[in-house]
């Protein structure tokens, strides 16, 4: 007891402590986050001693000053970060899924910092629908006579079951019933839409003769919805969207896929599995198809629904898609994707996602070669440094199993665990984020931009120059 109250007698006064940091011109910070920062900081330490978990030593001045300096540094950076992403999965839903080319960007610039048409149609002068700015240019990309864009695909596919589908069944094979990302289930969505989830078949076959029998005079929809993130491999089968289309016509039904990821492009053609575009699928004849912005389109978070005209219109008159509305950023660079898509060879330049999934792995290597000769003139004493072979993945549940051939700097901190050099480039200006695998530390360069080559080099020799690559030492 006696000796909590000597801990607690020897904290600083808050007062004190404000005044100093106010006087302190390294101290560049508004005074309620001063006051917050150190008012904050003593309570915990009083706390720590009546709790007796207070370490023996008390701080010094000095050591408290420090202290609050970092945590008024901390609190002043944002928190939402831009990362290298060294990992190599190019659709990577934690980090931000698609990046977007430089003239998207622009015009998210211009749809932030200017007033716009969003909802008003230049040539009448009166209001306007903010959908019709893309709905054409979906409809010519896709072929679909309609066209409509929700916050996302799980937006999408709720809004399209709920006015679908909404106290009627919906047959769906069980094969199809599948989770993305741990928070979007089908059979949830459903249940959220008011729909009723009629599972058909086995996991591994469903036939045309499943979806036939479970229809019923309260069956509204047949869906059809791409697994996108496992696959069943060995004895299956799946009915065709077109086998699906025309049973649907004999039963006066209406039917729906999720594509998920949603491609315009056959990827096949660069060697990745055969994926059903938006165009193949829309053309076997389904009244609404449903596919993300940011998957394989490579463009903003969105949901985008096609499909047949009647179909479309109802689900635009849905209350709910007044909740699920898209905003003028999501607009405006979904447009100008879409715009890239016009030529297809200027596309999968322009949009980061095909360029990165398609790019040679000549050039990958030249890449890797670049960064790690720059890497060599300034780690030389702290860090071995290789190229090697790695596999890249898709991600963002798009071509689950395809792994591509790719090429990664491999760094191998000469004084520090693996563990700790991981954990310290997480902790950098701009975080590096690698991937640990066989006990190697690997940057795959497959989703590290030639643009942020030099802030690579830059951060990686700040840190290796700072005192933290030592701390990282003694952590180890
Ligand atoms: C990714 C995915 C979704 C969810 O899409 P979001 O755009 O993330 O909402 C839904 N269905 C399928 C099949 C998917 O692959």
């Amino acid at each position: 007891m006696e000796n909590k109250n000597i801990l607690l007698k020897a904290l600083p006064k808050v007062d004190e402590c404000i005044a100093l940091l106010k006087n302190d011109s390294s101290v560049d910070a508004p005074s309620s986050i001063i006051k917050s920062v150190v008012q904050h900081a003593i309570d915990l330490q009083r706390e720590k001693i009546l709790n007796g978990e207070a370490e023996r030593e008390e701080l010094t001045m000095q050591q408290w000053m420090s202290m609050f300096q970092e945590k008024i540094a901390k609190k002043l950076t944002p928190h939402f970060k831009r990362v290298v992403n060294g990992t190599g999965v190019v659709i990577h839903t934690n980090l931000g899924r698609s990046i977007l080319s430089q003239k998207t960007t622009d015009s998210l610039v211009q749809a932030g910092g200017y007033y716009s048409n969003l909802e008003f149609n230049l040539e009448s002068g009166k209001r306007g629908s903010r959908y019709s700015l893309v709905e054409d240019i979906i409809c010519e990309l896709t072929g679909a006579e309609a066209a409509l864009v929700v916050n996302n695909n799980a937006a999408a596919v709720l809004i399209a079951l709920d006015t679908l589908a909404k106290n009627k069944e919906v047959v769906v094979s069980r094969g199809q019933l599948v989770e993305i990302g741990g928070s979007f289930r089908i059979p949830d969505v459903m249940e959220k839409s008011g729909a009723v989830l009629r599972e058909v078949g086995a996991t591994n076959r469903t036939h045309l003769y499943d979806y036939e029998r479970a229809i019923n005079e309260n069956t509204a929809l047949l869906l059809r919805v791409h697994t996108s993130n496992f696959r069943i491999i060995g004895f299956t089968s799946e009915v065709s969207a077109a086998d699906m289309v025309k049973l649907a016509r004999e039963n006066n039904l209406t039917t729906m896929e999720d594509l998920g990821s949603g491609s315009l492009i056959d990827l096949s053609q660069f060697g990745f599995p055969k994926e059903p575009t938006v165009q193949e699928i829309v053309k076997a004849g389904v009244d609404v198809v449903t596919f993300s912005g940011d998957k394989l389109l490579g463009g903003p978070q969105a949901g985008v629904i096609v499909g047949k005209k009647s179909v479309i219109a109802a689900i635009k008159r849905n209350p709910l898609n007044r909740a699920l509305r898209i905003d003028k950023f999501t607009l405006s660079s979904l447009e100008s994707v879409l715009r890239e898509y016009f030529d297809l060879s200027l596309a999968l330049e322009n949009i980061p996602t095909l360029a990165m999934l398609t790019i040679s792995s000549e050039l990958l290597k030249r890449r890797a070669r670049k960064i790690k000769s720059r890497l060599e003139k300034s780690l030389a004493d702290h860090c071995k440094i290789a190229i090697v072979p790695t596999v890249s993945r898709v991600g963002g549940g798009a071509l689950p199993e395809t792994g591509i051939d790719s090429w990664a700097v491999d760094l191998e901190p000469l004084k520090m665990k693996l563990s700790v050099f991981e954990k310290e480039l997480r902790k950098l200006a701009i975080p590096i984020i690698g991937r640990i695998e066989n006990e190697r530390f690997l940057l795959d360069v497959r989703t590290v931009q030639d643009r942020e080559i030099a802030a690579l080099v830059t951060l990686l020799t700040d840190f290796f120059a700072s005192s933290r690559a030592d701390k990282g030492e003694s952590d180890a």
